[in-house]
């Protein structure tokens, strides 16, 4: 099917900023709270966002197959799993309702009313009910970095890492949408030569910067989906801060991985960004070496080219951008880390989440998370107020920001910003 919501000629009549993150070739898929109170599945283009239920039940979307209330709900993991094909006839369809020329529903001021919210009359809710939620490892970058300060240089990557998509299993109920605050956590870290573990608020709290991509059902239980097949089942991408306590992670993350150090909060950007909406951005991705296993081996072509960014902002002062990275960079692509975590016959499901893992590239600017950028706090970075940074201070708002841009059209995703609060006192 052509998806002809991507050809970059197509304007709409509605008034977009000209350096929008969603021209009309975006259409990404949210979920908000409407001005009456109501929840509602709806896309954005420029600063409007656009009521899907109202506009479904106004008879726009005439002629594809949707129950009456597929975009009434508070999560899109009904739509996601209607399919690939369902997806790019409403995104088609989306585009062309507001595509200029056509005055059907431009003209119609009462349907206007009832489908067009400023995006300051809205509040942006998480897109989809995330069953279960995966956190890879892909980045060689950071991977490589990680393993310099928690193990040895001389060791670093372990010898599985160029063979697997090493992963772990997260923890979705702490899953929150953009603007929702984060408490410091506390927990149990035992820094240097300390004979026990000590307790108390983290002092390494940090950012990672990372993009997730969010599933439809992929395969039954005791099935598997093959590389070729993976990326009919992504439905499209959010920027993820997989916030991380270095200090409780440090001390309990042997032999089973990750845990408390990771699992009090990670945050999303509210738009879902669809796969669809990338393609013209699609770039090599870095060489394998050694050769993947046949079951993971995919043409060329499996990275998209999306620009990131992070910042740190202080309580009322300026936001200073300490990392630059690129989703490009990933060693291993969404594919191949969905192909691998079926393989086994594990079940894959309508809103599920894979988390990228901390996407660092080949220059220390481009690393992303404050134990790298700072190399464990020993280079501090100084924001633009002079004040420094090792990790993350109370009263800081972290933000992520993430787009596409060639000489055509820009995607973007908008933002994931969370601000830390102190820690609860114990
Ligand atoms: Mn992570």
């Amino acid at each position: 099917m052509p998806l002809t919501a991507n050809d970059p000629k197509r304007k709409t009549w509605l008034d977009t900023p000209a350096d929008t993150d969603f021209p009309i070739q975006n259409i990404p898929f949210g979920v908000f709270l409407t001005r009456d109170d109501i929840i509602t599945i709806g896309t954005r283009i420029g600063d409007y966002a656009i009521d899907l239920g109202a506009l479904h039940q106004l008879g726009y979307f005439k002629g594809i197959d949707l129950t009456d209330d597929i975009f009434l709900q508070d999560s899109l993991n009904d739509f996601i799993a209607d399919g690939r094909k369902t997806w790019r006839l409403v995104r088609n369809r989306i585009s062309d309702i507001f595509l200029e020329g056509n005055n059907s529903l431009r003209d119609n001021k009462e349907h206007c009313n009832k489908v067009l919210f400023t995006m300051d009359e809205i509040e942006m809710q998480l897109p989809v009910d995330v069953g279960d939620y995966t956190d890879f490892y892909a980045s060689k970058e950071h991977a490589f970095n990680v393993g310099s300060l928690f193990r040895d240089p001389e060791n670093a990557l372990l010898p599985n890492w160029l063979h697997i998509p090493i992963g772990y299993h997260g923890r979705s109920s702490s899953i929150i949408p953009s603007g929702t605050p984060i408490r410091r956590p506390v927990g149990q870290t035992k820094p240097g030569d300390y004979a026990i573990p000590g307790f108390g608020p983290t002092k390494l709290l940090d950012f990672e910067l990372e993009m997730a991509f969010i599933t439809t059902d992929s395969n039954d239980l005791g099935k598997r989906v093959s590389i070729n097949d993976a990326e009919n089942y992504i439905f499209g991408l959010v920027l993820f801060n997989d916030w991380s306590a270095r200090d409780i992670q440090a001390w309990e993350y042997v032999p089973l991985g990750p845990f408390l150090g990771k699992s009090f909060a990670s945050t999303i950007s509210p738009w879902i960004v669809t796969l669809d909406a990338l393609e013209s951005f699609r770039v090599e991705g870095p060489a394998q070496n050694p050769e993947p296993l046949p079951y993971l081996k995919q043409g060329k072509k499996k990275n998209f080219d999306i620009k990131l960014e992070a910042s740190i902002q202080p309580e009322g002062g300026e936001e200073t951008v300490v990392a630059a990275s690129n989703f490009k960079y990933m060693y291993w692509s969404m594919a191949q880390q969905l192909t691998h975590h079926t393989v086994n016959g594990c079940n894959v499901r309508s809103g599920d989440m894979m988390g990228s893992g901390t996407i660092s590239g080949p220059t220390k600017e481009s690393y992303g998370s404050m134990l790298e950028l700072t190399w464990r706090g020993k280079n501090p970075i100084t924001l633009k107020d002079g004040t420094q940074r090792k990790f993350i201070n109370d009263n800081d708002t972290v933000i992520l920001r993430g787009f596409c841009q060639n000489e055509k059209v820009r995607i973007g995703f908008g933002e994931c910003s969370g601000k830390v609060l102190p820690a609860l006192p114990f």
